[in-house]
């Protein structure tokens, strides 16, 4: 399947092709630790003729102003993602480890199927907005609204979910009438470059609407940050990064689009079944190894169920497999490099040496399942670990850990849980578990995060925007919320 897979080029105004020196980087499976393959590694030289490009595509072009020709375009790409489907799936689980049951779903299914949902609003949306006429200062005056696309983006992505990230910035922005210099992660090149090469070979999107800048380091990211010729950015990765970038565009005041990290929180109130709630919390901490920004790492419990919620968190984590991520039964891959895991442990040390303990895990796996395969040996594995007897004021409870790491945590009543969730200074997701609804909704509402789920509520799906309260972000991606960060509203005036 791997020979299958093309080789991963550079897509600069519309021409497919290796970095403008021969450069390239390695692709590693973080399953096994051995390298894949590599890709270009862009140049100062390519960015400037990426952003060159996608500046002319938007100035100098109709594609800004043709949204049915951008609905035919967005249905194109979404046949050609379809059809490619398996070469990218393959992709996404060697470079990202992803365990193959996720992308029939976040991983990549449910991104494509995305595109669907902006091809309806495409159809619906109401560009112009007659506001009637008014009477400024006395003179009669007819109003209208129009809303334009926002210009040159550059989308800067990272490598836990990679397809979802990509299209979900990529899809409203082509969408809007955007033009785009798409950056991946250094750890998941191959998906962007292979969503750049569906597009230059399988669509009629014109040269320079979508530029793909694979790059093996941060250096061409803070490049088309700081450039003055892109008009926005929009970001996905770490809160530290979301910082570096904002600095960036600051000089030009580029309209700044962030979804970072996250220390989410799920409560369970003293009516509901603990045991329930603290099994599925414990089964979505694992999935993907963790590394999922709004997946709840935090569980707070009644604190006379601490104990009975521990152990059913271990029970299920101990259930839950590290595996091949080839492997359909596999909910817990590897995770993403050396360096990630390494920055695992040490919050694992933190957390013991702040009086923590593990009620189960809490370093690597002894050894690989009888019958995996052993090159599986080299991979970057971690135990999905429950850690307890710390309070929220803890390292490994306040910081985002990105494994498969839950801190469960005790309140004494609703307004504790509340406060504890909310004293973080991330804001991303959350869910509250309660026999009585309103109560769980009163909760809910009191909770500072951009998504909450209800009872196991499930808050994913195209048309339901996604973002950070505080530290979490700024702006809300997909949903008409996130087709309208790629445009601006102009407001038009003429005497009545
Ligand atoms: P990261 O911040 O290290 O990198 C993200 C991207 O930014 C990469 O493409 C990287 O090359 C680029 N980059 C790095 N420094 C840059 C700079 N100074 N200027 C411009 N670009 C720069 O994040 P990561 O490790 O790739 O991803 C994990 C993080 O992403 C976690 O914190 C996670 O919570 C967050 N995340 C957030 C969401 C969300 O929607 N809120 C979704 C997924 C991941």
């Amino acid at each position: 399947m791997r020979e299958s897979a093309p080789e991963p080029l550079l897509l600069i105004d519309g021409a497919l092709r290796p970095a403008a020196d021969g450069g390239t980087f390695p692709i590693v499976n973080p399953a096994t630790g051995t390298v894949i393959g590599s890709a270009p590694d862009a140049t100062d030289a390519d960015a400037d003729e990426a952003i060159a490009a996608a500046r002319r595509a938007f100035d100098e072009t109709g594609w800004a102003s043709e949204p049915t020709f951008r609905a035919h375009c967005l249905r194109q790409l979404k046949a050609a993602l379809d059809s490619g489907f398996e070469v990218l799936r393959h992709i996404t689980i060697t470079e990202a480890g992803a365990p193959r049951m996720w992308t029939d779903g976040p991983q990549l299914r449910t991104p494509i199927d995305g595109l669907d949902y902006l091809d309806g609003l495409l159809r619906s949306y109401a560009w112009e907005l007659d506001l009637g006429t008014a009477k400024p200062m006395g003179l009669p005056t007819r109003r209208n609204l129009r809303r334009e696309a926002a210009g040159v983006v550059a989308a800067i992505t990272p490598w836990n979910f990679p397809n979802q990230i990509n299209l979900a910035k990529l899809g409203p922005a082509l969408a809007a009438g955007c033009t785009v210099v798409l950056k991946p992660a250094p750890d998941t090149p191959w998906t962007g470059a292979e969503l750049g090469r569906l597009i230059a070979t399988q669509t009629e999107i014109p040269p320079g609407v979508v530029n793909v800048l694979t790059a093996g380091g941060a250096a061409i990211g803070r490049r088309i940050t700081a450039d003055p010729r892109v008009d926005m950015i929009s970001f996905t990765g770490s809160t530290a990064t979301g910082r570096e970038v904002m600095t960036a565009a600051a000089p030009t005041l580029k309209k700044v689009f962030l979804e970072l990290g996250g220390k989410s929180a799920a409560i369970v109130l003293d009516d509901y079944d603990v045991t329930a709630a603290a099994s599925l919390t414990a089964f979505t901490a694992c999935i993907h190894a963790g590394q999922g920004c709004a997946l709840t790492s935090r569980l707070i419990v009644p604190r006379a169920r601490l104990d009975e919620a521990v152990e059913a968190c271990a029970q299920t984590m101990r259930g839950i497999a590290v595996g091949d991520p080839a492997d359909p039964a596999t909910v817990c891959g590897p995770v993403i490099s050396a360096a990630q895991r390494a920055r695992i442990e040490s919050y694992l040390a933190s957390a013991l040496a702040d009086g923590g303990k593990f009620g189960c895990g809490g370093g690597r796996p002894a050894g690989l399942k009888a019958g995996l395969p052993a090159e599986l040996a080299g991979g970057y594995w971690i135990e999905p670990t429950v850690i307890t007897g710390l309070d929220n004021s803890a390292r490994a409870a306040r910081e985002e850990i990105f494994g498969p790491v839950l801190v469960v945590l005790a309140h004494d009543g609703d307004d504790d849980a509340v406060g504890i969730a909310n004293d973080s200074p991330y804001g991303l997701s959350g869910a509250v578990f309660s026999a009585g609804l309103p109560r769980a909704r009163d909760v809910a509402r009191r909770i500072r995060t951009g998504t909450v789920g209800i009872n196991g509520g499930l808050w994913y799906a195209p048309d339901v925007p996604f973002g950070g309260y505080k530290q979490s972000g700024v702006g809300r991606e997909m949903g008409v919320a996130g087709f309208e960060e790629y445009l601006e509203i102009k407001a038009m005036a003429e005497p009545a």
